[in-house]
Order: C-alpha cells, then sequence, then structure tokens
C-alpha cells in the first residue's frame, strides 16, 4: 500500500519531550456512543503512580509528561494530586515536567480549575459541540447530556490561565452536524481544537472527502479564521500511528491505542503490552518505532472487519495530513491524544 509507505517514511516523529499517560480510572459519568474504554471498576494504585514516576525519573530526556487519562481521571482526582505532588517533589527540580489532564468536563468545577492553573498542565477537553449532538453522543449512565454543566466548566476554563484545547470525535454518522458543531465551539471561545474522527468505525471514500472539506470549508469562514487544529502539528496525523505509552491501573505498559481502543479491537491489548513498568529501563528504550505499531496493529486484528476500519482511519488521518500540510495552519503543539 503506497500510502502506508508514505506514511511511514522519514525518522520517527519521536518528541522532545517524553511522555507516559496514566489509566487513573476506568470510571466514567458518560456513556459516550463511540467509547471504546472497557468498564473495569479498577483504579490505579499510589503504587502505580509511584512506579510511574520512577519511569518518567529514568528518561534520559531534561522535557517530561505524565498525562491523566480514563475513564474520568477527575473521578480520582485525589490520586491525580498525589501524582502531581510526587512528580513535583521528585522531578520539579531537575526536569521540565508537564502535565496533561484528559477530561470530559463534568466534574471541572473551579477549585479544580484553580489547583491546575498553580501549575503547567494542559487540558484536553472533551467536547462535541452543541445540545442536541451531547444528548445524541455523550450522555450520561441515565441518558441525560449533561451539557449545561459541562459548557459552563469549559467557558470558565477558557477565562482561566490554565492551557487547554477541545476535543472534537466525529463520526461519519454525525458529519452533516460538523460545521454546526465548529460553529458553535469557536462561537464560545475556544481558539485550539483537535479533530478525533473515531477510529472504531468504517470510513469510506465520500466519507473521508466530506470531513476534509468540512475542515477546509470552516479553516476559510470568519469563525474559523482564529482557530488552530492540533492535527496540523508536526506528524499528528495519521493519530492510528502515533507511539504513545501508557500504565494501566496494575501497573502493565502498553501502547495506548490497546486500551483506548480495547471495545473494538480486542486483540491490541495482547499485541501491545510493553511489560510490567517496574521492570522496565528507560522509556525512550522501551517504546515502539511507527513501523513496529504499525506490524503490530496488522497482527493484532481478529477479523477482516476489523483490518478494513483500521485502514479506512489510516487514510482519514493521511487526508486531514495533506490538508493541514497545505493550509498554513500548522502549529507548535504537543502531540497528545484523547478518548
Ligand atoms: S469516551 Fe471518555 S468521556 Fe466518553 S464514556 Fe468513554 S471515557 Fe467517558
Amino acid at each position: 500500500m503506497t500510502f502506508l509507505s508514505d506514511l511511514l517514511a522519514g525518522p520517527d516523529p519521536f518528541a522532545e519531550r517524553v511522555s507516559v499517560s496514566l489509566m487513573t480510572t476506568y470510571a466514567c459519568q458518560l456513556r459516550c456512543a463511540y467509547c471504546q474504554v472497557l468498564r473495569r471498576g479498577v483504579h490505579a494504585t499510589k503504587k502505580v503512580i509511584d512506579d510511574t514516576i520512577s519511569f518518567l525519573e529514568r528518561s534520559d530526556s531534561k522535557k517530561l509528561e505524565l498525562k491523566f487519562f480514563g475513564g474520568e481521571p477527575l473521578l480520582k482526582f485525589n490520586l491525580m494530586r498525589y501524582a502531581v505532588r510526587e512528580a513535583q517533589r521528585r522531578l520539579g527540580k531537575t526536569r521540565e515536567i508537564q502535565y496533561c489532564l484528559v477530561t470530559n468536563g463534568i466534574s471541572l468545577d473551579a477549585a479544580k480549575i484553580r489547583f491546575l492553573e498553580k501549575l503547567p498542565f494542559l487540558v484536553v477537553f472533551s467536547f462535541d459541540g452543541d445540545s442536541i449532538t451531547h444528548a445524541a453522543f455523550r450522555a450520561d449512565a441515565a441518558g441525560r447530556a449533561r451539557h449545561r454543566t459541562i459548557t459552563g466548566n469549559l467557558k470558565r476554563l477558557i477565562n482561566s490561565k490554565t492551557d487547554f484545547f477541545a476535543n472534537i470525535v466525529v463520526s461519519p454518522e454525525n458529519l452533516p452536524a460538523l460545521p454546526r458543531n465548529l460553529r458553535y465551539i469557536s462561537g464560545l471561545g475556544v481558539k485550539r481544537m483537535q479533530l478525533c474522527y473515531n477510529g472504531a468505525v468504517l470510513w469510506n471514500g465520500p466519507d473521508i472527502m466530506l470531513l476534509v472539506k468540512t475542515i477546509a470549508g470552516f479553516l476559510g469562514s470568519p469563525a474559523g479564521k482564529h482557530i488552530s487544529f492540533l492535527n496540523a502539528a508536526g506528524e499528528s496525523e495519521p493519530v492510528a500511528l502515533k507511539t504513545d505509552m501508557i500504565t494501566d491501573t496494575d501497573g502493565r505498559v502498553y501502547m495506548d491505542g490497546a486500551i483506548f481502543m480495547e471495545r473494538r479491537f480486542p486483540g491490541a491489548r495482547k499485541c501491545f503490552l510493553i511489560g510490567k513498568i517496574y521492570e522496565l529501563g528507560k522509556p525512550e528504550d522501551v517504546r515502539f518505532s511507527r513501523r513496529e505499531h504499525l506490524r503490530r496493529w496488522l497482527n493484532a486484528f481478529t477479523c477482516a472487519e476489523e483490518e478494513k476500519i483500521f485502514i479506512s482511519t489510516l487514510k482519514a488521518g493521511a487526508a486531514l495530513r495533506r490538508l493541514f500540510s497545505g493550509s498554513g495552519k500548522g502549529m507548535n503543539a504537543p502531540r497528545t491524544s484523547a478518548p
């Protein structure tokens, strides 16, 4: 497949900042229609947090990142606070450490934003647009959209000093609503967005074309003029080839797609296991290259449908990459992931 050789051409785009995610908890208030994280009812322990900080400490890099992923990490805010306190104590004086919180926004109240403001935090705020979209795709266990609470917290975040961007999930079925949702989100005052095309569904050629046309149209519109997309940063696309590591709640380290795509790709966990965190050396010595990552993906599929879906999302990513490389909307931003 020529497009795959093109995607793998050149050196691996390992970021200067060495990043490790922590699966803080599998619990979440929402039941997003596209969620691929399996409910396991478990949370990280202080021992796993300590081991994750030790793993980061073994890196040679001066720049490090500890990322809080879930589920909803803010449901275990005390654990998050513990992790930050320990990371600051052990690494704060010798390394430049950044924290990243991937959140659905429901619990991001004023007190928590005050906590984040005092630290070098980047918040990935999952937000798909208006209340109709949230009711259809991001309702809670009782079927409520929680849109008013989430939007209120997003506005509070916008008015704070905390660095953030909105992570917008789009599937082929809600593509027609994307222009409306992009305008809605930029109308709230969001300036940075990441478009997360659903990696668990098939993207056919016309869908990919519509996705690209929609983004191009938005970027050319008055509402899109001041918006940057993180998809445009460096080698961000296709997201399916990114090589981020995550520590699970039991202290096993995986390439992160194993966990956040587990429902759709049940074979991924076995293929993307790196090892037990306390047995591993430096993060930069154990992470996979993109080529190795792709090889493992191709071994992870349990049926032909999974392979079709995966290849289609690579094509969607490659199309976005072409769009952004010509849009002049590139930006220096951290490579990051979100549910
Ligand atoms: S996608 Fe994220 S916010 Fe939605 S249910 Fe899954 S973990 Fe929760």
